[in-house]
């Protein structure tokens, strides 16, 4: 078969290092001449942001982040940078810290040095998302790009177990979107099973040992791929969910893609049954048998004790109809199943009360 696709590779700076943020942050704001540094990171996030930041001069802390950027909060950085005349973001922490310098550097073009601290790989996406009147609004902006990322396991080991697993499967979300969302191809494919493949080997090990650097790094190798397969593809069905259910509903955010993800693996796997065996093969040879996909992702949510119901993160019965057609509107057309609100509902209902899902099960045509 030939191939008839147009990629587009990101520009990106990516250091890993265990134990070498410092001094990659100190080496980026050098390199960059920067004099005016914004350092955004959580109250929880601040004594990791200390130990990065120790080695640069920092004009201005911020630390009022919100998971999905409420707009406002966007605003008051956007005039804290404006004041300071900030002429680089350094951003440590998780998906909320990153997407906040993103709304910074949306509207002001400063550079952003990441230094994620889960797995949540949105510093290695061009996209940026918002939040007004219950509605999250992404876009694509190569300006929100953080400029280098600087990845190093041990800011991830005080990351709580369950937190973990969720970000990792979050991750994971990521790998398996990207084999059927909008722009896949032969390339965000290939990095999509490798961060698959990864994610699924290091995210035993860290439950097994929160402490193993390895499997830390492993799972932040696999959540860069992830990322970059993601930023490739486009949202698929899943993320199109979990947008919803975020914004509308402010279900958390990992827990969410990780209790939806297996329900539309399920709906979709048997459409695409050769990605579908890719796949398998991924996480199954992490599991050191052979499975169907649905299974191997199955028996990895059981070795991980992974969250499993919408219903423990706030979905009740009630709002299933406005969650299914706030999806209606945005399901991607190119989702393998086409999406219709029987199936959707199925689907919703199946991951609010946490049945275990099996491929096939949830096609209604
Ligand atoms: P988060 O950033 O909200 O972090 C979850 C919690 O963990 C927070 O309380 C945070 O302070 C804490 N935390 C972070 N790192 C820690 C550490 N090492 N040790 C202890 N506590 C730590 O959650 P998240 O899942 O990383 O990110 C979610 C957000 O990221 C959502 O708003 C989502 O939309 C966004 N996101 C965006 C993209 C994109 O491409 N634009 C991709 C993924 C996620």
């Amino acid at each position: 078969m030939t191939m008839s696709f147009d990629h587009i590779t990101l520009g990106q700076r990516v250091l890993f290092g265990v134990g070498q943020a410092r001094k990659h942050v100190a080496g980026e704001v050098a390199r960059r001449g920067a004099g005016r540094v914004m350092v955004i990171a959580s109250p929880r996030e601040h004594e990791l942001a200390e130990g990065v930041c120790a080695q640069i001069s920092v004009r201005v802390w911020f630390d009022d982040v919100v998971q999905h950027v409420p707009v406002g909060k966007a605003e008051a950085a956007r005039a804290v940078a404006g004041e300071h005349g900030v002429d680089l973001i350094v951003s440590v922490g998780g998906g909320s810290t990153v997407g906040l310098a993103k709304a910074v550097a949306l509207t002001t073009g400063i550079p952003i040095v990441a230094v994620p601290t889960t797995y949540a790989g949105s510093e290695a996406t061009n996209v940026w998302g918002m939040t007004e009147n219950r509605t999250k609004t992404t876009g694509v902006d190569d300006r929100v790009l953080p400029a280098t990322v600087v990845y190093d396991a041990t800011l991830t080991t005080s990351l709580p177990v369950d937190l973990s697993v969720a970000s990792g499967l979050n991750s994971l979300a990521h790998c398996v979107d990207s084999l059927w969302a909008p722009r896949a191809d032969p390339i965000n494919q290939a990095l999509a099973l490798e961060g698959a493949r990864a994610l699924a080997r290091a995210l035993p090990g860290i439950v097994a040992d929160p402490d193993d650097l390895q499997a830390r790094e492993q799972a932040l190798y696999g959540c860069y791929l992830a990322a970059v397969a993601f930023a490739s593809a486009g949202s698929g069905l899943h993320h199109k969910i979990c947008h919803v259910l975020g914004g509308t509903f402010d279900l958390p955010h990992a827990e969410t893609h990780a209790i939806v993800l297996r329900y539309v693996l399920a709906l979709n796997a048997p459409a695409v049954p050769e990605l579908a065996g890719r796949l398998a093969t991924a996480l199954g040879s992490a599991m050191g048998s052979e499975h169907t996909a649905a299974d191997a992702l199955n028996r990895l949510y059981e070795a991980l004790d992974a969250p499993r119901r919408l219903a423990d993160y706030g979905l009740t019965e009630r709002l299933i109809p406005e969650a299914v057609a706030r999806v209606l509107e945005v399901a991607p057309p190119s989702n393998p199943i086409p999406v219709t609100r029987a199936n959707l509902t199925t689907l919703l209902s199946d991951a609010r009360t946490g049945v275990t899902p099996t491929a096939g099960l949830h096609i209604v045509r």
